[in-house]
């Protein structure tokens, strides 16, 4: 019999995607723009080979498939999604289901079921996370569409995703764009679980003095409490690496600019879009736009000097870190969940906020143990921001001490730490009951008389400088 599902695209993501799909037991045709590639991806399939169906045409593909085909996309995002939906669609049959698994813009995927809705074609838009590894062994997937497309695929869809206690990290967020949106928050959020592990290394390294090796062993030991998750895994992995052509320690001879596909900076814009502040996100993606003007930075500290200054253990110790570290990944995740608040309010999607946070504890790059609390703490309250939902309200009165230890003594050391600064003043402000916005009121009262507010029931919405 044929195949119900196709793939295009078998690049990195793609070729693990249909091996996973394969081997829980789906025959699936595949094609890829080189055929080449698709030769080489069927030799190299294995005991997988009779589930895999090849194919050296797009005509040949969509003929291999039983319709009502169901079709997933795995090409770069943006136009190259469009145009081969643009291929595919006079060759699909009515109710055939096109899929576009890709890291898309929501906006772009709403524009894509616009466009389903006049052609005879089903469309979903899901994101796909964990990476290579995720992909080809249980990835986190976040899908966008309508109620009956998600049944259509759901037992596949949830086959091949990874569990969190037996339960699939595979689930509906809601019509249009959601699943993108979803995904795109996550990868925020992602950027920004990255820095602030980045921000805790520099502190190490150029604060403390610490080889790559003892930062090593900080992670592994916190990957053993609060903070274990994938990310804190790897970065003891990777500071422990060495660097075969050199005998270096791996970190040492990587280059500082990190690269972006620019997922994270839509999160910052999207937030903005939605007059939610997300600072350490924002931050994050700063820091990598920084990071990646090297020769201003090396110009930098010709010019002005470093300002590096060592610290000692009487300034930072490994345990405050990780405390600052906790404070910091909850104050990032509150923000991110009060971001998905509004936009699904903003967007009428009732996202299912604390089975986002259950779709995210396994496969994704951001899963962590956290996680699966947040879950928990949503649950209870969903709209609620997670900084006041139990236990994070109390972790948080734990931890405030050490992460502005951190960024005191990361300040007075010259050590940029961006994120988790950025992460202090969000919280400060969320318990400041009188800021000096104040201050900004009066000052647009007197340059474009906007009026003002008052603490008292005096009746007088302009100030003295109006009469001048
Ligand atoms: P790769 O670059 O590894 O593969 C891209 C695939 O798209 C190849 O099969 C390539 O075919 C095909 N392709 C490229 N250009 C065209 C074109 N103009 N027309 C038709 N096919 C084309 O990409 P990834 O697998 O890494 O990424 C795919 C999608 O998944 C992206 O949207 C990415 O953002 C997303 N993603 C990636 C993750 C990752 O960790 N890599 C994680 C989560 C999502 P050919 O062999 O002919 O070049």
């Amino acid at each position: 019999h044929k195949p119900e599902y196709g793939l295009i695209g078998l690049g990195t993501m793609g070729a693990a995607l249909a091996l996973n799909i394969a081997e829980k037991g789906n025959k699936i045709a595949v094609y890829n723009r080189t055929t080449k590639v698709t030769d080489e991806f069927i030799a190299a399939s294995g005991a997988l080979r009779d589930q895999l169906v090849a194919t050296a045409s797009l005509k040949d593909f969509v003929a291999a498939i039983q319709a009502p085909r169901k079709i997933i996309l795995m090409v770069p995002a943006g136009p190259i999604v469009d145009a081969q939906i643009e291929a595919l669609v006079p060759l699909l049959d009515a109710d055939d289901l096109i899929i576009d698994a890709g890291n898309a813009h929501y906006a772009d995927t709403n524009r894509r079921f616009k466009e389903a809705e006049t052609a005879a074609y089903n469309f979903l838009g899901i994101g796909v996370s964990g990476g290579e590894e995720g992909a080809r062994h249980g990835p986190s997937i976040m899908v966008g569409g309508a109620q009956s497309d998600w049944e259509a695929v759901a037992p596949v869809l949830r086959a091949i995703s990874a569990k969190y206690e037996d339960t699939p990290c595979a689930e509906h967020m809601g019509a249009g764009g959601a699943g993108h949106y979803v995904k795109m928050v996550h990868n925020g959020i992602e950027y920004a679980d990255m820095q602030m592990i980045a921000e805790a290394y520099a502190v190490f390294r150029d604060g403390l003095g610490w080889t790559s090796t003892q930062v090593a062993e900080a992670f592994e030991q916190w990957n053993t409490g609060p903070l274990a998750s994938y990310l804190v895994e790897i970065s003891g992995k990777v500071s422990r690496a060495t660097d075969p052509v050199t005998g270096k320690a791996m970190l040492d001879v990587i280059l500082d600019q990190a690269g972006q596909k620019g997922t994270g900076r839509w999160t910052a814009i999207e937030a903005q879009m939605l007059g939610v502040p997300v600072p350490v996100i924002e931050a994050a993606v700063a820091a990598r736009n920084l990071s990646a003007k090297r020769d201003t930075r090396i110009q930098g500290a010709e010019r002005f000097g470093s300002p590096l200054q060592p610290l000692t253990s009487d300034d930072i110790t490994p345990e405050m870190l990780e405390k600052a570290l906790t404070a910091g990944k909850i104050l990032c995740y509150a923000q991110g969940f009060e971001m998905l608040d509004a936009a699904s309010r903003h967007f009428e999607w009732s996202l299912p906020m604390s089975n986002i946070a259950r779709v995210w504890r396994e496969g994704c790059i951001i899963r962590s143990d956290m996680l699966g609390d947040m879950a928990e703490a949503l649950d209870k309250s969903s709209s609620q921001n997670l900084i006041f939902s139990a236990p994070f309200c109390d972790m948080l009165m734990d931890c405030e001490s050490a992460l502005r230890a951190t960024v005191l003594a990361a300040t007075k050391a010259g050590i940029p730490v961006p994120a988790l600064a950025a992460g202090l003043s969000w919280f400060d402000t969320m318990r400041t009951a009188r800021t000096p916005a104040n201050m900004i009121q009066a000052q647009r009262d007197f340059f474009g008389a906007h009026g003002f507010k008052r603490l008292d029931d005096v009746d007088a919405p302009h100030g003295p400088w109006a009469a001048q």
